[in-house]
């Protein structure tokens, strides 16, 4: 847990978000700038800064990320039109905050990353 991190204080409800799931493991909310109809940051409560500092100990927390992502996205009727779930990672991956996060997107055509 980082005292300072905008995503623990938001897993914690310390900041106000637009929480669309969450359980013990995970917390999902509405991105403040939306790029999409449906955009959606799942976290892991667990504070873990970027893709690279995950360990074994984290396989079945990703596992379970996922199928939260694909939960989200039948809720959304996006499991038949597609989606597309996304983690920055680092400064040339577009990373800005530093809490692992999944972008879940759709509800639009979405075009080939770059
Ligand atoms: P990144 O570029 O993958 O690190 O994405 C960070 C995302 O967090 C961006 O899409 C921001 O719009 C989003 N974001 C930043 N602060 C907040 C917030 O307080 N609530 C919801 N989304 C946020």
């Amino acid at each position: 847990m980082a005292e300072e991190c905008i995503f623990c204080r938001i897993a914690r409800g310390q900041l106000p978000a637009e929480v669309v799931y969450q359980d013990e493991q995970v917390v999902a909310f509405k991105d403040i700038r939306p790029v999409a109809p449906v955009h959606i940051l799942i976290i892991p409560r667990k504070h873990i800064p970027d893709l690279t500092a995950i360990t074994p100990a984290d396989k079945e927390l990703l596992g379970h990320i996922h199928l939260v992502a694909v939960q989200i996205a039948r809720e959304l009727g996006l499991a038949e039109r597609g989606f597309r779930l996304v983690n920055n990672c680092k400064e040339e991956g577009g990373q800005v905050v530093y809490h692992l996060h999944f972008h879940l997107l759709g509800g639009r055509q979405l075009r080939i990353l770059g």
